[in-house]
């Protein structure tokens, strides 16, 4: 069977993950999420002038020459804190306590901060001159009625949820998340910690799909272990597109006589059974069943992950309406050789990267390169992208997708 090449099997899976509904959700269900509408602000933030100090509120023309050795002494007139209307006249030698936030009084259009004054008897000693405006906030100083806010199509941060909030926004217009539905396949697989009966093995790759899931911003609908029996795979297949947007699987998709995942999503489905030029991951079962595209992925643990990472990522992101798999791929420098055959495949190593005193990426091996080696995996923060060839010498270029934060 001839290999796809990576970017035809993404190309076709693509294909088949189209962008969910609108729906307008809370602010804090809304991170990571991309807005479907523009938002524009409709009010001044901040809503008035307020003082960027804890200090004295003062008519600047009041401190001309003053210093800490002849300090200018102004008659205190009140106290406005925070959340204080504010509304105390600040007439020529008087002023008023105020504090970080709290609105600018009439006649004031000046802040000294604390520690430029002293106390005194009923009074404050200014010890420095201070211009119109100083320490300040104008209202509007950060939105203005009319100025956009977030496009539509913004992936959205906590900073603009902070801005939405600013606003009075409650909600906010998103591409709804998607539902993602995992099971494992094999009847090897037991979970937790009880004792193994010769031949099982416990199910890890449910473990990590479902939190790979979460992490591209879905919702994972767990849906256990499923037999290798076609009649129990079709159910569960069936009972996961009818309640959920996507499903992913794992094991039976490979040339066993018990992969039954390929065989039933072909009968039940539109199913592509793919052998792609990567390794890990070549084999790939990809379809649709009543229109919901599952994910037919390999079984062994990296392989899953990797085939995750290739497919299923940017397919549920384009669903949420992301333009790009939201991965940053950088070059890299291999600081011990990364060694492979020719064998018409891209190699996908799992390394270690690090940014370098030279400005540049630094990788070596995460440890054993076997596609059932996890702790390797769970070791490695990137993915070395290793063309077809025998492999990457030390100090050579190489290419590398970032999974996850730089040690
Ligand atoms: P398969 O793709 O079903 O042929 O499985 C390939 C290999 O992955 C076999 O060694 C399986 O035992 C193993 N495997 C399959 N599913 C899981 C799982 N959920 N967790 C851990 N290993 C698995
Ligand atoms: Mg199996």
């Amino acid at each position: 069977m001839a290999l796809t090449p990576l970017g035809d099997a993404r190309a076709r899976v693509l294909h088949d993950c189209h962008r969910l509904e609108s729906a307008r959700v809370p602010l804090d269900d809304a991170v990571g999420c991309v807005t479907t509408e523009a938002v524009v602000a409709d009010e001044l933030v901040p809503p008035f002038a307020n003082t960027a100090m804890d200090g004295v509120a003062v008519r600047a023309a009041d401190t001309a020459g003053a210093t800490a050795d002849a300090p200018v002494r102004l008659r205190l007139v009140g106290t406005i804190a925070a959340g204080d209307p504010g509304d105390i006249e600040v007439g020529p030698g008087t002023a008023v306590r105020i504090m970080t936030g709290a609105p600018m009084p009439p006649g004031a259009d000046a802040v000294v901060m604390v520690e430029r004054t002293a106390p005194a008897e009923g009074a404050v000693d200014v010890m420095v001159e201070v211009a119109v405006g100083n320490h300040v906030r104008a209202a509007g100083d950060d939105l203005r009625p009319g100025d956009p806010v977030v496009a539509a199509g913004t992936e959205l941060t906590p900073a603009h949820l902070g801005v939405l909030a600013g606003l009075g926004h409650l909600d906010v217009a998103v591409v709804r998340r998607a539902r993602v539905a995992v099971l494992s396949t094999g009847d090897e697989l037991v979970e937790g910690p009880g004792p193994l009966l010769p031949g099982q093995i416990r199910d890890s790759n449910r473990r990590t799909l479902t939190a790979l899931v979460r992490e591209t911003g879905a919702e994972a609908v767990d849906l256990g272990i499923v037999a290798d029996h076609p009649d129990r795979i079709a159910a569960a297949l069936r009972e996961a597109v009818a309640t959920c947007d996507a499903v992913v699987t794992s094991g039976g998709v490979s040339m066993g006589e018990f992969d039954h995942v390929k065989v039933v999503l072909d009968t039940i489905g539109e199913m592509e059974w793919m052998q792609v030029a990567i390794k890990p991951a070549k084999p790939l079962a990809f379809g649709t069943v009543e229109g919901v595209p599952v994910f037919g992925l390999p079984g062994n643990p990296v392989s899953s992950m990797v085939s995750f990472e290739l497919f299923a990522r940017p397919g549920l992101r384009r669903m949420m309406g992301h333009e790009s798999s939201g991965r940053m791929v950088v070059d890299a420098v291999a600081d011990e050789g990364l060694h492979r055959q020719i064998d018409g495949k891209t190699h996908f190593a799992r390394v270690v990267a690090a940014w370098g005193d030279d400005g540049r990426f630094h990788v070596r091996s995460a440890g054993g390169q076997g596609s059932h080696q996890l702790s390797a995996m769970a070791a490695a923060n990137a993915l070395a992208v290793v063309p077809d060839g025998h492999g990457v010498p030390p100090g050579g270029a190489v290419e590398v997708i970032l999974l996850g934060p730089l040690g």
